[in-house]
Parts: C-alpha cells; structure tokens; sequence
C-alpha cells in the first residue's frame, strides 16, 4: 500500500506533463524541496499524445519568449537528462505560390530563424512529392523529441536531482499552502496547478473566466514503406501556417487561408492542421484535427482519419494502400482565446496552463518565467 502523504515542502506541483516538469526543474535548480503530484500512475496526457515538436521558429509574442526559453532548457535536459532529440530544425513544406510568398515574408522578418528552400531541397529533408512542391523553409530553432520518452527520463532525472514524485494521487482541494490529496495532506509555500485543461476541475471559476475548453484531436501513427526520404525534422504544410503566430503578420496569409479553404472546405472544417514527426523506428505521426468542447466526444471520426491519410498519401506521393497503420489516438489540450493561462486565485497558488497546444514548445519556459517572478520578483 503506498504510503500516506503528511509533509511539508517548499513547492508543491500538480501535474507531472511537461508544465508541472518545467515548474519541478525550475524549483530544484533554486534549490527548494519539491513534490509533484499526479492523479495517474505515470504520464497519459497531453506531453506523451503529441508530434514532440518544439515549434520554436515560428512563435511570436510571449509565446516566442517562452519557447526560446524552453529551447535552452530542452537542450540543456538533452544533456543531462539523455533525450533523445533531433535539433537540426523543422520544415515547412509550401504546395501553392502563396505559401512560399508568406515563407518569405516571414524569413525577410526573422533574418537567421528561418532559410527559402527550392522545390528539390525541400522534397530531400521532407520526404514529401517533389511534384507538389512548389518550395519550402527551413526552420532553422525548431527541436524534436520523442513525447512517449521524454516525460518519464526527466522525471527519472529530476528524481535524481531530489525532486520526488507522487503518482496514483488525486489532489482534490487546494488552500494557500496546503493540498488535500486523496492519499494525505501536504504543506506548501508555493503551490503550482499545472493540469492542462482540467483547471476546471480544481478551479471553475477560473476555468470560466478564462473560457477554457477541451480540444480534442485525432492523431495517427503510420508505417510508409514508399517513403521517397527520411523527415530531416517536423514536417508543417500550409494549414500548420494559418496556425502559428509567427506567421500572422504575413501579408499573403490571407490568401493562403482563402485557397485553403475554398479548396479542401471539409478539412478546414476538421481545423486540420497537416503536419508530420518521424520517430528514430521510422513510423511517421501523422495529424491532427481539432474539435472544441467542455467535453471532448471520445468517438472518433473514421472519416477524419480517411481524410489524414488521404492527404498524407497526396503529400508525400505514394498509394493510399501502402500506408499501414500502426496507432490511433485521440489526444485533448487546452484551449481558449488567450495562448496562456496563468493566475494566482489564492496567496501562494498559481495556476498555469497552456491554452492553446503549444506547451511542448513554450511549456518549459512559461514555468520558468513563472518560478522566477516567484522567487526573483523583478523591483523586490
Ligand atoms: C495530439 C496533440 C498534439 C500536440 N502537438 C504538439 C506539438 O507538436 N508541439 C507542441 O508544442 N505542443 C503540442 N501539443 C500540446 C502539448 O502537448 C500540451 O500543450 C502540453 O503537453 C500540456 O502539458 P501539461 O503539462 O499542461 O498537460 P498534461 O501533460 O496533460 O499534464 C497534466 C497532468 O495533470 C494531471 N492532473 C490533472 N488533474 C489532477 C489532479 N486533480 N490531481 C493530480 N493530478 C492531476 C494529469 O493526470 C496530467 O498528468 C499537442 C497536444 C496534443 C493533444
């Protein structure tokens, strides 16, 4: 039987995805005492559900602080805690003359974050047609992890470091510096509540304040033996740029967004955002669409993952019959107007998650930023 809970620590987390990590590593590099909490037995949410891609090249705002950030961070816990990783860059494969103009503009904004490539570059490190592809970008921050791995290795690396670990434990209220958790009480200076879209479980009023949902997306993992390449990197087309905000003060994003949708009105109408990681096994993940709720409808779609496949099939030039599945799953983040959520609803709690499906890119950095205007307030 696992032991009851009775301690006090310096912080306390809840959630033990890639935002409560980020807060623990955070914390033990300032040499506090940390615990985090989590309900499930080791990590099911959305940190192992992704593509492991850390989208940092093309982020703008806070969201481009915290994932330049999070990229020292990522790099610095590939070192120690032994991720694997691929850190020669993302793509951005561009199929129509307007996706190419608005990779353009964006490299001419980021002189050094991002290089043009030609039609024939672009095919070698995607894998995708050469005769769809009009050119491409190569961006040159983007990271890739592996998300089924690298939760659990920095987990085992922050226990190391003396971070310890509660799993198979609910927290069910929460006090300024105290926790009820369905295994004891824990005593806390600093609170951390980093559960990802269940704020509103923990904290309703917040979570409608907020206007925090659940967004649902069906992701698929796949085996292509005509692979014309291996994916030097995360692979994103012309939906994933109607996505990311780096791209939103392009000038032909407009009408990007006008062709995408008068010609594929059933995936803009999924919010399809084509895009594609290859593992080290060489299986492709392949997604993503997005459905919006308080409740995520567990029933998924086959006709969404027959539209996936189709189109990956069209990507990258091989028969739809080739392509054996190996998953299917469905993932869920939060989601809301705002790219972040992050508050103090009681003296010594804060709520951080978040809202908008970036956390592998940003995650890391927002707690960070968090723990060090906790303990480093800038003016004190
Ligand atoms: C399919 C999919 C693809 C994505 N692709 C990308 C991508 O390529 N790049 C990118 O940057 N982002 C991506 N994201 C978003 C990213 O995965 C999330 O933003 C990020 O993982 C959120 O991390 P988290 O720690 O907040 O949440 P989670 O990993 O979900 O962790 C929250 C934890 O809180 C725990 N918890 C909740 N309530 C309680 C409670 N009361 N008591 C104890 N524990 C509790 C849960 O058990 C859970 O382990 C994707 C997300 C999905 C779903």
């Amino acid at each position: 039987m696992a032991k009851e809970l009775d301690q006090i620590v310096d912080v306390a987390i809840v959630g033990a995805g890639i935002v409560g990590l980020g807060h623990a590593l955070a914390a033990v590099d300032r040499g506090l005492s940390v615990l985090v909490i989590d309900r499930t037995s080791r990590q099911n949410g959305s940190t192992i559900r992704n593509f492991g891609h850390a989208c940092i090249t093309v982020q703008a705002g806070a969201a481009q602080v915290h994932a330049d950030r999070s990229r020292e961070l990522w790099l610095r816990l590939r070192d120690e805690a032994g991720l694997w990783m691929r850190d020669t860059g993302g793509y951005v494969v561009a199929r129509a003359e307007d996706e190419l103009a608005a990779l353009r503009e964006f490299a001419a904004r980021r002189p050094g974050s991002a290089r043009i490539l030609d039609a024939s570059s672009t095919a070698a490190a995607t894998g995708a047609d050469p005769a769809v592809i009009v050119g491409g970008a190569h961006l040159l921050d983007d990271l890739q992890v592996n998300p089924r791995e690298a939760a659990a290795q920095i987990t085992a690396y922050l226990e190391s470091r003396g971070v310890q670990f509660q799993f198979s434990t609910a927290v069910r209220t929460i006090r300024s510096g105290r926790l009820h958790t369905t295994r004891g009480r824990v005593g806390a200076d600093q609170i951390i509540v980093a559960v990802n879209y269940d704020v509103d479980q923990l904290f309703p009023e917040l979570g409608a304040a907020y206007e925090v949902e659940r967004c649902g997306l069906d992701m698929m993992r796949v085996r292509i033996p005509e692979l014309r390449a291996p994916l030097s990197g995360p692979v994103l087309t012309g939906w994933s740029m109607l996505r990311y905000s780096g791209f939103a003060t392009s000038p032909s994003l407009a009408a990007v967004r006008s062709r995408l949708f008068a010609s594929a009105p059933a995936l803009a109408a999924r919010d399809v955002n084509q895009m594609y990681t290859q593992f080290a096994d060489g299986t492709v993940v392949v997604g993503d669409t997005h459905y919006r709720d308080d409740t995520v409808t567990p029933f998924q779609e086959e006709a969404a993952f027959d539209a996936l496949l189709d189109e990956t099939a069209g990507f990258f030039g091989v028969a739809r019959a080739g392509i054996e599945v190996v998953e299917r799953w469905q993932g869920v983040y939060a989601s809301a107007p705002a790219e972040f959520l992050v508050d103090e609803p009681l003296d010594g709690v804060r709520v951080v998650s978040v809202t908008t499906g970036i956390g592998m890119t940003t995650g890391l950095g927002l707690a960070d930023r968090v723990m060090s205007e906790i303990y480093e307030p800038v003016g004190a």
